[in-house]
C-alpha cells in the first residue's frame, strides 16, 4: 500500500482517496503548486493535510476564519495530529508558547491569519524552522472579485518569496469564477500550477423549492418532521430571525438564533448551543455560517429566497457535510423577490463609495442578472440540480431523481377564468382613470373596500370582490404567468403600474386558454442514501458522542460524524477488528473512545 493511503487509513480512517483527493496529493508529493477548486464537503482538508503529513518541515495553513482555525485544529487533535493555530482569540503568553513548541517541532500544522505573516515575531519563527508547504485556504479572498477580500491575503505572495527555501504552494476555494481564479494564480504568485475543478453536484443533498400559502406553517411542518435533526433556518433580515426562532421556540422546537444585531457574547453562545446539539436549530440571518464546520447538519431550511445562486449554494451546502443524507428546502416567495429587488435597485449607498457611477450601475445590473437566475430557479420547474449547476458551469447528464422537481413534477392547472377577471379589473381602474400598481387592483379584486380603494371610489367597480379568498400570493403567481407570456407589463418608473398588452385580448375574451405549472407536494426520498439506522441505537450513540465531547470541551461531531454513528448503526460491530473497518474512524478515535463505543453496542445487542 503507498504511504499516503496507510496514513489516510491510520489518521482519518478512510479506505480509499476521492480522484481529486489523489490528484491533488501526487501533485503536491511531487513538489508542484497546486489551485483546487472543491465545493464544500468535497473532502479539501485531507488534500493537505496527507502531505502535510509526509513532508519533512511544517505546513503553514493561512486561513481567514478564527472559527474554522479551531474547527480544523480540534479535529487533527483528535487524530492524534499535531496541530496548532496561532491567532487574536490567543493571548501574547499563549501564542508565543504554541511558536515555542513549534520551534520544538511539536506540530505537522500551524493554522494562521494572514495577518500574522506582517508580525516580526512570527517572521523570526519561520526563518528557524523549516516549512515545506504554505496553504492558502478559502484562497478567493485574495480577489477583489470575490465575495470577501481580504487585502491581507496579498502579502502571502511576498512572505513566501521571502523565505530561505520556497515551500510548495497549495491553493483551495469554492469559487469558481474564471476570474477569481485568475486571480489566484497571479497574486499568489502560483509557480505553473497543477489546476483542477472538482464537480459541484452533492448527490446526498436532496433540493426542493416550496411556494406555500403560509410559510410559518410550512416551517413548523418541515422542522417537526425532522425532530431530533440538526438543522439551520435562514432567513433574509435579523426581524425574521427573531419572529421565526420565536415561533419555533413557541411550538417547542429547541431552536436558537444569530443575526449580526445580538450583543458578540450572546452570538458565542448561541452557536455552541448549536455545535453541541443543545439547541440542535439555529435560525440566522446570512451572517451565520462562514466559517460554521458543522458536519452533522441534516437540513437546511430558507425561510426567505437569497440574492444569487452562489449564495444559496453556499448556505444549502452546509447540510449533510458528512456524506450523509440531508434537505436544502427553500419557501418561495414572490414577497422575497421584491424585497431583494428594491435592495439591489435602492442599495446600500456606502457600499460602492470607492466606485464610478458606472461601475456601480454594472454592479447593479449583474446583481439584477443573479436575482433572475435565483428566480428560474424557484418557479423555473424540472430538476433543480440540473439549474444550480449550470450556474457552475457543469452539465447532468440526467434530471437527478433526487429533487422536489424530479420526483414530483408538476400538473397544469388551468386558471383562465382567474386570469379573466384579473385582466379586466385592470381594464376597468384604468378607464376610471388611474394607473394602479398590483397591490391596489389585487385589493379591489380581493374586496377590501379600505384606503385607497375606497378613496378612489374603486369599490364601485364591477370586479370589485370578484376574486375574494384569493391570497396575494396566488395572485402574483397569477400576475407573473401573465407577464410572462406577454399579456401584462409592468411598467412606471418609482411605482410599477400594471398595464394590459395586445396579447391579453385571446386570454380576455375566452378564445385561448392560460394554464400554470405547479408542483404537486413532493416527499423526500432519497431511497439509498438514509440508511436503516435503529433511532434507538443512533440515539445512544449520539448521546455517548456528546458526552465524551462534553469531557474536552469540543462538539459531539468532532468525535464521531454521523455519517460514522449511522454506520455504526449498520454494522454493529462488536470488537475493535470490526470497529476499526468503519469509515472515519481513525485509530486514535479507536483507541481512545472504541471501548465505549462498543460497550454500547454490545448492551444494545444483549437486549434484542
Ligand atoms: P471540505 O473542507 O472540502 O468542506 P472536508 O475536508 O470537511 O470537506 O470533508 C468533508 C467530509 O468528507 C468529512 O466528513 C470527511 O470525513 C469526508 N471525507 C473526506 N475524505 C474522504 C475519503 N477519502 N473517504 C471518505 N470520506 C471522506
Ligand atoms: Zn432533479
Amino acid at each position: 500500500m503507498p504511504d499516503e493511503l496507510l496514513l489516510l487509513h491510520e489518521y482519518f480512517g478512510h479506505t480509499a482517496f476521492r480522484p481529486s483527493q489523489q490528484e491533488v496529493i501526487s501533485h503536491l508529493l511531487s513538489g508542484q503548486d497546486v489551485l483546487a477548486v472543491m465545493p464544500t464537503g468535497a473532502g479539501k482538508s485531507v488534500c493537505y493535510q496527507i502531505p502535510a503529513l509526509m513532508l519533512e518541515g511544517v505546513t503553514l495553513v493561512i486561513s481567514p476564519l478564527i472559527s474554522l482555525m479551531k474547527d480544523q485544529v480540534t479535529a487533527l487533535r483528535q487524530n492524534g495530529i499535531g496541530a496548532a493555530y496561532i491567532n487574536s482569540s490567543l493571548t501574547r503568553e499563549q501564542s508565543a508558547e504554541v511558536l515555542r513548541r513549534g520551534a520544538a517541532g511539536a506540530y505537522k500544522l500551524i493554522y494562521i491569519a494572514p495577518e500574522r505573516l506582517e508580525t516580526p515575531s512570527f517572521q523570526r519563527f519561520c526563518q528557524q524552522i523549516s516549512i515545506s508547504m504554505v496553504t492558502v485556504d478559502e484562497a478567493h479572498c485574495v480577489s477583489q472579485w470575490g465575495h470577501d477580500f481580504r487585502p491581507s491575503y496579498l502579502q502571502i505572495a511576498r512572505f513566501v518569496e521571502g523565505l530561505a527555501v520556497r515551500p510548495v504552494v497549495s491553493a483551495f476555494t469554492a469559487t469558481a469564477t474564471r476570474r477569481v481564479r485568475q486571480d489566484i494564480r497571479s497574486l499568489l504568485k502560483l509557480n505553473r500550477p497543477h489546476e483542477l475543478v472538482t464537480s459541484f453536484n452533492r448527490s446526498n443533498l436532496y433540493f426542493e423549492v416550496q411556494r406555500p400559502e403560509d410559510k410559518d406553517e410550512a416551517l413548523l411542518k418541515l422542522v417537526r418532521d425532522r425532530a431530533g435533526d440538526s438543522g439551520i433556518v435562514y432567513c433574509l433580515t435579523r426581524k425574521n430571525v427573531e419572529q421565526v426562532c420565536a415561533l419555533l421556540c413557541r411550538h417547542g422546537v429547541p431552536a436558537t438564533r444569530y443575526h449580526a444585531g445580538l450583543p458578540t457574547e450572546e452570538r458565542k453562545k448561541n452557536q455552541e448551543d448549536f455545535l453541541f446539539d443543545r439547541r440542535p436549530v439555529m435560525v440566522a440571518t446570512n451572517a451565520f455560517g462562514m466559517g460554521i464546520d458543522k458536519s452533522n447538519v441534516n437540513y437546511v431550511i430558507h425561510y426567505n429566497m437569497p440574492a444569487n445562486m452562489e449564495s444559496y449554494y453556499q448556505e444549502a451546502g452546509r447540510a449533510g457535510r458528512d456524506g450523509s443524507a440531508a434537505d436544502c428546502i427553500l419557501l418561495y416567495g414572490p414577497r422575497d423577490l421584491r424585497l431583494i429587488r428594491y435592495l439591489i435597485q435602492n442599495g446600500d449607498t456606502r457600499e460602492g463609495a470607492e466606485l464610478t457611477a458606472e461601475e456601480r450601475e454594472m454592479l447593479r445590473r449583474n446583481r439584477l442578472r443573479q436575482l433572475d437566475q435565483m428566480e428560474r430557479y424557484c418557479t423555473g420547474g424540472g430538476c433543480l440540480r440540473e439549474r444550480m449547476l449550470e450556474y457552475f458551469g457543469e452539465r447532468l447528464e440526467e434530471p437527478c431523481g433526487n429533487c422536489s422537481g424530479c420526483l414530483a413534477g408538476y400538473e397544469d392547472v388551468d386558471v383562465t377564468e382567474e386570469a379573466q377577471k384579473l385582466l379586466s379589473c385592470v381594464v376597468r381602474v384604468e378607464r376610471a382613470g388611474y394607473r394602479a400598481g398590483k397591490a391596489l387592483v389585487y385589493a379591489v379584486l380581493q374586496g377590501k373596500n379600505t384606503g385607497a380603494v375606497s378613496r378612489l371610489g374603486l369599490d364601485r367597480l364591477s370586479t370589485f370582490g370578484l376574486l375574494k379568498g384569493l391570497s396575494d400570493a396566488h395572485l402574483d403567481i397569477l400576475t407573473e404567468r401573465l407577464t410572462e407570456r406577454g399579456m401584462l407589463l409592468e411598467s412606471g418608473d418609482s411605482i410599477p403600474v400594471l398595464e394590459l398588452t395586445a396579447r391579453a385580448k385571446p386570454v380576455l375574451f375566452g378564445r385561448q386558454k392560460l394554464t400554470v405549472k405547479r408542483r404537486k407536494p413532493a416527499q423526500p426520498a432519497h431511497p439509498a442514501l438514509k440508511s436503516a439506522a435503529d433511532p434507538v441505537l443512533l440515539d445512544r450513540l449520539k448521546e455517548l458522542r456528546g458526552r465524551l465531547g462534553q469531557r474536552q470541551s469540543v462538539p459531539g461531531f468532532a468525535i464521531f460524524s454521523d455519517a460514522v454513528l449511522r454506520e455504526i448503526c449498520k454494522r454493529l460491530p462488536t470488537t475493535q477488528k470490526e470497529l476499526r473497518g468503519i469509515s472515519g474512524l481513525s485509530t486514535a478515535k479507536c483507541d481512545r473512545y472504541g471501548e465505549d463505543v462498543l460497550a454500547v453496542v454490545r448492551a444494545y445487542l444483549a437486549e434484542k
